[in-house]
């Protein structure tokens, strides 16, 4: 099957976009996002694009520009939110002044960080609904993670769509390429020459997702999707944590303890 039918009867079955949403794609300019907006556009949905741009030099400057060509084929608008100008310092810096003080892995930090911006940003545009390019093998390594952290119960509430947070400071994640596997969106971005950096991105060092990886490697197609079906059959046995939301005391985002994730980290630089 294409992976534009897969991707339709994802969006149908999941009931992830109605008629009148207004929505944003997260776009890294990695070939995931860039995949699932030029679907979406294909498909017949109105999108804008959001972009952080990180602030990591030549890498980031490449990234920028081809999320800023595929809008321009695409003729979607563009958002781009300059990290180093809004921050003070770019993400590099930030994390290593973060990394001082805690033990933590890069893309631990970055990825709280870009979600957090993603979130606040996006909701000032206004949007119903966030998409990511997230897939199939992150789905299937982020559940697998979280069993061997023993906490299974993190993985509860994945799926295509976030419906657990019903808040009006949160907007819903979308994910239209959670049933697809990875190679076969770098496939059909090659297919398509899709204005993508395929290089990953050069502070993803020494992350644990990249141990779990690189053991996903070994995996046949079949074995990633079995881990997915699985997991959908036996997610409701899964004890849910308490979801209840709050809002940070320091910035006011929403937030499940008493201080957002992202304040938790900024306040340690
Ligand atoms: P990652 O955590 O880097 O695997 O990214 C997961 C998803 O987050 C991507 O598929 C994008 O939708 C979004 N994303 C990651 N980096 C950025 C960025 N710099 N700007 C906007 N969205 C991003
Ligand atoms: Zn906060």
């Amino acid at each position: 099957m294409n992976i534009q039918i897969q991707v339709k009867k994802t969006i149908k079955k999941y009931k992830l976009i109605n008629k009148k949403d207004k929505i944003v794609v997260a776009l890294s300019g990695g070939k995931d996002s860039t995949a699932v907006a030029y679907l979406l556009h294909k498909l017949g949905y109105n999108i804008m694009g959001f972009h952080i741009n990180l602030g990591l030099r030549n890498y980031s400057e490449r990234c920028e520009k081809v999320v800023k060509k595929l809008c321009g084929v695409l003729e979607i608008p563009l958002h781009i939110y300059d990290f180093k100008k809004e921050q003070g310092s770019s993400m590099c810096y930030l994390r290593s002044a973060i990394q001082t003080k805690k033990n933590l892995k890069n893309c631990a930090i970055c990825g709280v960080i870009k979600k957090y911006i993603i979130n606040k940003e996006v909701r000032k545009l206004k949007a119903d609904k966030i998409v990511t390019g997230h897939h199939l093998d992150d789905e299937a390594q982020t559940f697998f993670l979280n069993i061997l952290k023993g906490a299974p119960q993190l993985s509860a509430n994945t799926g295509p769509i976030t419906r657990n947070i019903k808040d009006k400071k949160f907007i819903t994640r979308i994910k239209p390429l959670f049933y697809i596997l990875e190679k076969d969106i770098k496939e059909f971005a090659k297919k398509h020459k899709l204005p993508v950096v395929y290089d990953s991105c050069p502070c993803a060092l020494d992350s644990y997702r990249i141990q779990i990886r690189k053991l996903f490697n070994t995996l046949s197609d079949q074995e990633k999707r079995n881990i997915v079906k699985n997991f959908d059959k036996v997610k409701h046995k899964i004890k849910k944590p308490n979801q209840k939301m709050s809002y940070c005391s320091i910035c006011g985002e929403p937030a499940r303890k008493n201080i957002c994730k992202r304040c938790e980290l900024v306040r340690l630089k």
